[in-house]
């Protein structure tokens, strides 16, 4: 067996963004790669006024989960004190003793890379990918400073990788200016949005608070899941003239109780009296809406009754569910991490006409697919779909 070869991504990745992404999955793929650690930097001595490094944690991981190879590293992170690339890069060589180390930079840092602390040690910790990007250099200096390190001994070979004229500055700009940014993962522009990150207000007074406990109470795919939901129910919410901050906190909030373990589930269940209904209490995959809804308002602080609605029917629904809960409930089942199901398409593009009749071949849609298995679905979703049937708009 060969050695294993890791890439790192590293940088100040405030925010990660689809530049930083397309850099590692090309890596992996091109390079044969076999994981990159995604490392962003602590506290870095070159740049000041950096996003404090737990958000930049939290988006890097919510932006990383579900791809796979991509590892987030928390060796920059976690040490205190100016840290420098020759000191990581020795740890990682203690730590992957046999490892081959493989840096990422862009082609704007090929010319800084003499200007790091011990490059010439640097470069033999490490080979280097570059990755072709816009700068003020010229490919043939580039190419220079390329062969000039080389002669130093270093290891260094270009990326065969489309460009992506993104950078973090450009996206602190958006945001601060109130847009939405291009090339930035939906979870982290939520991330970012939700809690008035970059100088921006923040649209939810409370994200700043929940998402340290939101990330702590879930794993980072739920993490990622949800900051994709609660982008998806504000932009249906938008689109059908609801209340988009509601339906935005009940994405945020909706699965805070899914990681639970069921016996947990079913102690607060019934610590709460919220149901006494069997079929509930021994399914997490239903228990986990009301479920939720109580750790919404007793750990989340949550009071609004409509949030807290939207919350505790997001899987069975409810007859005469308001149109809001609906949003919420669409925005768990199309939102764009979502994996490809065989109605996910068309789910999507019924949602932008008609809540009401996008919910309704979702559950039925659900309805065939339990029957088929030979189940049953739960009654109050066989109540809310011959409620849908009576509305004038699913006629
Ligand atoms: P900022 O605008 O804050 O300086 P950045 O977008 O350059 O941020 P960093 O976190 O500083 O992002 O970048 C980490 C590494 O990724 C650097 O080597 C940088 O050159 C590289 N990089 C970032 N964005 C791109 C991109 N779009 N194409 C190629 N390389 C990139």
């Amino acid at each position: 067996m060969g050695k294993e070869r890791i890439g790192i991504m590293g940088g100040t990745l405030d925010p990660i963004h689809d530049g930083h992404l397309r850099m590692a999955q090309c890596a992996l793929q091109r390079a044969e790669l076999d994981r990159i650690l995604m490392l962003p930097s602590g506290n870095p001595p070159h740049k000041a006024g950096v996003t404090p490094a737990d958000d930049r944690w939290r988006m890097l991981c919510a932006a990383c989960a579900g791809i796979p190879g991509l590892e987030p590293c928390r060796e920059e992170i976690d040490r205190t004190g100016t840290i420098y690339t020759v000191d990581t890069l020795s740890i990682l060589k203690e730590k992957y003793p046999k490892a081959e180390l493989y840096y990422l930079i862009g082609a704007d840092t090929l010319m800084e890379l003499k200007r790091w602390r011990e490059y010439g040690r640097v470069l033999e910790l490490s080979r280097f990918l570059v990755c072709p990007r816009s700068s003020r250099y010229s490919q043939d200096e580039l190419e220079a400073e390329r062969q000039r390190l080389r002669l130093l001994g270093g290891h260094i070979s270009w990326l065969d990788m489309e460009p992506l004229d993104v950078s973090s500055t450009q996206i602190r700009a958006a945001l601060l200016s109130g847009q939405d940014a291009p090339h930035l993962p939906l979870q982290v522009q939520e991330y970012a949005q939700a809690c008035g990150l970059y100088g921006a207000s923040p649209r939810i007074a409370e994200a700043a608070a929940w998402m340290p406990r939101l990330f702590g109470d879930l794993t980072a795919k739920r993490f990622a899941h949800t900051l994709a939901v609660a982008a998806t129910a504000r932009q249906l919410a938008l689109r059908h003239g609801l209340d988009a901050d509601r339906a935005e906190m009940a994405g945020l909030l909706h699965d805070c109780a899914k990681c639970m373990p069921l016996k947990d589930m079913q102690r607060l269940a019934r610590e709460n009296r919220l149901t006494e209904d069997e079929s509930l209490l021994e399914s997490g995959a239903l228990l986990h809406a009301i479920a939720g809804a109580c750790k919404a308002r007793l750990d989340y602080g949550m009071t609004d009754p409509v949030v807290l609605d939207a919350i505790r029917r997001h899987t069975t629904g409810a007859p005469g569910m308001s149109r809001l809960d609906m949003a919420v409930w669409l925005a768990d089942a199309i939102e764009p991490t979502r994996a490809p199901y065989p109605l996910l398409e068309q789910l999507r593009e019924t949602a932008e006409v008609s809540l009401e009749r996008a919910i309704l071949a979702s559950m039925e849609n659900t309805l065939a697919y339990v029957r088929k298995s030979g189940k049953s679905v739960h009654p109050a979703t066989m109540q809310t779909i011959q409620w849908l049937r009576t509305l004038p708009e699913c006629q």
